[in-house]
């Protein structure tokens, strides 16, 4: 079953208006969300934006303070977290290190009291899924961290529980195995159906695996939406420079046509952008576009610029040129790796107004402070 098929049934996990206070610290803020059964959706967002005080109170770790939050339609608020046959792995793998891998995964059915001639096959079948039916004998410690990590997985999936909460499981893989078991994890997911919900702050690790991601911004979700949606289309200034690399310029509103609006920056320039949010003559805004969406030569766009290159990266597959508008704002312009560009020429940029997203500027662009 593909995510895109399990969201028709959004409403497996619901979140309503739940708030989580620790004292008079928000930690999370009348929060509302739906999870459709079968989705993989990530938590994304800065450290202590909420992330894991939210999956805590599904997992039953917290309690909400206030709000209530239901599986398969029924609250959970008196369910215990044993009851709640949930499936968890952490980063740090939790694996208990006198036992062998077998009777680490055997350990829920055993907690269920599964009749004892299954354990057995359904241990084999949950090592065969994570390619470790070989090390079924071994000691955790005689394991890799990745071993270790599919482990965990095998033990969280063995129960086949309907929901699996993972807390940054791979953070403690280096980035090659990480890549590679993200591939694993959303296969696994896919060949399940099982609903999967997601902590990371690594945002191509959200991107890859998610049919949906929620920006966490300040104990709230900021924007929730397909991996497309959010790179494309962000809501505010804080999704757009949280998700995939952003120019950030300032400016301020000159006047509004419908969705559009044109925009004054320093030195006397103006291009016109999509106007996001409540902005009127006089805003102060923050103008996104995207390093690639910005026209270094050829097709020029409506919105046209001189600029001088002041620095250039190559990186293989496509180059960054640092360039400098008159007025002092620098862009970064992702270019082809040939482009044959020296530091302190000049150079025409362009790019189009629906490639151009301007945000009121001055939202707090972090700060989970108290109250
Ligand atoms: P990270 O990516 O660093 O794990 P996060 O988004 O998961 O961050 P949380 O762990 O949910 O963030 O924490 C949210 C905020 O709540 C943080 O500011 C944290 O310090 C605070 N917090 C969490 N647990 C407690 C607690 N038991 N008592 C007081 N404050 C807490």
């Amino acid at each position: 079953r593909t995510g895109s098929a399990a969201r028709a049934d959004a409403k497996f996990v619901e979140f309503i208006d739940v708030e989580k206070n620790y004292g008079n610290f928000h930690a999370v803020r009348r929060l509302n969300l739906s999870i459709g059964r079968g989705e993989f959706l990530t938590f994304l967002g800065p450290s202590g934006s909420g992330k894991t005080t939210t999956l805590n109170m599904l997992a039953g770790f917290e309690r909400p303070s206030q709000g209530v939050i239901t599986l398969d339609g029924k609250s959970v608020d008196r369910l215990p977290p044993y009851e709640r046959n949930i499936g968890m792995v952490f980063q740090n793998y939790a694996l208990f290190p006198h036992m062998s891998v077998a009777d680490n995964v055997a350990f829920p059915l055993s907690v269920r009291k599964a009749p004892k001639a299954e354990i057995g096959p359904r241990v084999i079948r949950a090592l065969e899924m994570v390619k470790l039916e070989r090390f079924k004998d071994r000691k955790p410690t005689q394991l890799s961290g990745g071993q270790q990590q599919r482990v965990a997985l095998a033990r969280a999936l063995v129960f086949q529980p309907t929901l699996v909460l993972m807390d940054e499981p791979l953070g403690a893989l280096d980035k090659k195995l990480r890549e590679h078991m993200q591939i694993e994890l959303k296969q696994i997911h896919e060949m399940l159906g099982v609903t999967i919900v997601y902590v990371t702050h690594d945002q191509s690790e959200a991107l890859t695996m998610s049919d949906r991601v929620a920006i966490f911004e300040s104990g709230n979700i900021a924007q929730i939406g397909t991996p497309d949606a959010l790179y494309n289309e962000p809501a505010t200034a804080f999704v757009a420079g949280f998700i995939g690399e952003n120019n950030a310029l300032d400016g301020v509103v000159e006047r509004v046509d419908g969705d559009q609006c044109l925009v004054a920056l320093p030195a006397g320039l103006t291009t016109s952008a999509m106007a996001i949010g409540g902005i009127s003559p006089g805003t102060a805004v923050q103008l996104a576009i995207r390093p690639e969406r910005i026209a270094g030569s050829g097709e020029p766009a409506n919105n046209r610029f001189k600029a001088i290159v002041e620095g250039r990266i190559y990186h293989g597959d496509h180059q960054r040129l640092l360039a400098r508008l008159p007025g002092g704002q620098v862009l970064t312009v992702k270019v082809s790796p040939d482009a044959a560009m020296a530091t302190g020429e000049t150079i025409d940029l362009s790019w189009r107004t629906i490639d151009c997203r301007a945000f009121p500027a001055g939202a707090a662009p972090d700060g989970n402070t108290p109250n």
